[in-house]
């Protein structure tokens, strides 16, 4: 009996975007706010539709669609499903890209940078870090 509620509770969510409580059943956000997410896709989609070369901040403005909504929509291909190739800036460089948040050449640098510093804590660890280890031989 309890367990059953326990289960219950673990499908009901808070909608992240208006706090009202839902049954989740895989979905994000509340049956109300999905639907005002769908509008304003349609919207955003529209103008863009209609505004071909449209930048994000424009659209921002004449839609009243935040940023976020519209930059899923390009990663999820939306625009070029309607044939408009739809770009956001790179966080680093501001390079035109179409997915995650940096373009290829500051990832690699990204990438590069890591490495480098991983490499650096691996040689200033004492002895290497296994010696002792090989006392407790596996029979
Ligand atoms: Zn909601
Ligand atoms: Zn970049």
């Amino acid at each position: 009996m309890e367990r059953k509620v326990a289960e219950m509770a673990g499908k009901i969510k808070n909608c992240p975007v208006c706090g009202k409580l839902f049954a989740a059943m895989g979905r994000k956000m509340c049956p109300d706010c999905f639907a005002k997410e769908q509008d304003k896709e349609k919207i955003v989609i529209d103008y863009v539709r209609e505004n071909r070369g449209a930048k994000i901040p424009e659209i921002v403005e004449a839609t009243g669609v935040n940023e976020t909504l519209i930059k899923r929509l390009i990663r999820e291909g939306r625009f070029e499903q309607i044939g408009i190739k739809m770009t956001y800036p790179c966080e680093k460089c501001g390079a035109p890209i179409v997915m995650g948040k940096l373009c290829q050449t500051c990832q690699e640098k990204a990438r590069s940078e890591l490495q480098a510093a991983r490499t650096k804590i691996v040689a200033t660890m004492p002895g290497g870090g296994n010696k002792g280890k090989g006392m407790y031989s596996k029979r």
